[in-house]
């Protein structure tokens, strides 16, 4: 098979691409919201002549079977965040306080375009592609809620699977890396009691605001004293609410944790320190009730396979070129996307795709200001170049499923 004779020609695909990419882009909706998102890839695949199954509410799920093969499953995710766009893009968001801030448009408009590049061309490869729309990547709960639906028993059981995100790096680049390539995540919600009291009177009550500083402290410490210095970890207190009035002691406190990781084991250790540091905390202040930990926002390690990264990243380097194929090293971001593969219990590579006008990164690069000129996902003013990034998003699909399932 030619890939080059295959993928050439795809410009008039890719005014398609590239007008319902706009239309993605100024309808961004919430996790788990997005019926307007799935009606229009639902529209899209439908005209294309292929069947849309539905999972999780707002999932959807295309099954091309093209004959004897392997079956290899891609996965884009379609929501988006509560952030106020500020790009001033013709093609801004339109919906107040929801923008495409993480650029899974970018990811669901590549996908469309790969499946109709296997569906218009059947002749070049045999097996079966799945293209899976997965809802509500950004908290975590999508994934689970297409598996919970029987996305596993509806379809059939893929080799491998595999997805992309678009980052703020070289348009035109591919990054990717054997091994772990995004964080293990959890949030923790930590409620921690004092007895409330005059705020005149502090040796008549139990004080949780002093208590939840020393732990937001001595949490400091876990990272800095217990893990060991060569191993990834965060712990980050993202929010500390005690009190209404400041001559109040409040009875409780509330901490609201964020944990990263790469290593099961240094997972592992994060949380029984914390609960440790916690619990030991409360004793200390000689407080009347056991602290409670409600964990929330849970995302598993994702961890390419080496067998699996190894065939795609050569398939993207006899494509693209070894100069489009840079290494990445592991990104401290976390997906769910791992939940599907681990639900089927296959192994799976993840790739980043470069969306910044490669002039611009590399004159930032060149003035030390990438991090303050190069707005990265999640900032009000993340704008992915459409061009190359569409292309390459859509083609990188394609060339990785085709490692499987062409000769
Ligand atoms: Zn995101
Ligand atoms: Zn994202």
């Amino acid at each position: 098979m030619n890939l080059d004779s295959l993928l050439d020609n795809l410009q008039p695909q890719l005014d398609w691409q590239r007008e319902i990419y706009r239309r993605l882009h100024r309808n961004p909706e919430l996790s788990m919201q997005e019926t307007g998102t799935a009606e229009i890839i639902e529209t899209e695949l439908s005209g294309l002549g292929l069947a849309v199954q539905r999972f999780g509410g707002t999932g959807r799920v295309v099954v091309i079977e093209n004959g004897d093969g392997p079956t290899v499953l891609a996965r884009a995710d379609i929501d988006a965040l509560p952030v106020t766009e500020q790009t001033g893009l013709d093609y801004t968001s339109t919906v107040d306080g929801v923008m495409h801030a993480c650029g899974h448009d970018m990811h669901t408009a590549a996908l469309i375009g790969a499946i109709r590049v296997l569906a218009e061309n059947r002749d070049a490869w045999h097996g079966t592609y799945i293209g899976l729309f997965q809802p509500a990547e950004e908290t975590g709960v999508g994934a689970d809620a297409m598996i919970d639906d029987g996305l596993v028993a509806a379809i059939p059981r893929p080799e491998v699977a595999l997805a992309q995100h678009i980052l703020p790096l070289p348009a035109g680049r591919i990054a990717t890396a054997a091994g772990p390539i995004l964080s293990a995540a959890e949030s923790i919600k930590i409620t921690v009691f004092g007895r409330g009291g005059h705020g005149s009177m502090p040796h008549l009550a139990i004080d949780p605001v002093v208590l939840a500083a020393s732990i937001v402290m001595r949490l400091q410490s876990i990272v800095a004293r217990e893990v060991p210095p060569d191993q990834f970890a965060v712990v980050t207190v993202g929010a500390l609410n005690a009190g209404t009035k400041s001559n109040i002691i409040p009875d409780r406190a509330e901490l609201r944790l964020n944990t990263r990781s790469y290593d099961p084991q240094v997972r592992t250790q994060l949380l029984t320190a914390i609960e440790r540091i916690v619990r030991a905390e409360c004793q200390a202040a000689g407080s009347p009730q056991e602290p409670t930990f409600e964990y929330y926002d849970e995302f598993p390690l994702t961890s390419n396979d080496a067998d699996v990264n190894a065939t795609v990243t050569a398939a993207f380097r006899g494509y693209f070129g070894d100069d489009a194929v840079l290494d990445s090293p592991p990104v401290t971001a976390s997906e769910d996307f791992s939940a599907i593969p681990a639900a089927f219990g296959i192994p799976y590579d993840y790739w980043f795709i470069g969306s910044v006008d490669p002039q611009r990164y590399q004159a930032a690069v060149d003035a030390g200001t990438v991090a303050s000129d190069i707005p990265a996902n999640h900032s009000p003013f993340f704008a992915p170049v459409i061009d190359p990034t569409l292309e390459i998003g859509t083609k990188a699909q394609v060339v990785a499923a085709l490692a499987y399932l062409s000769d």
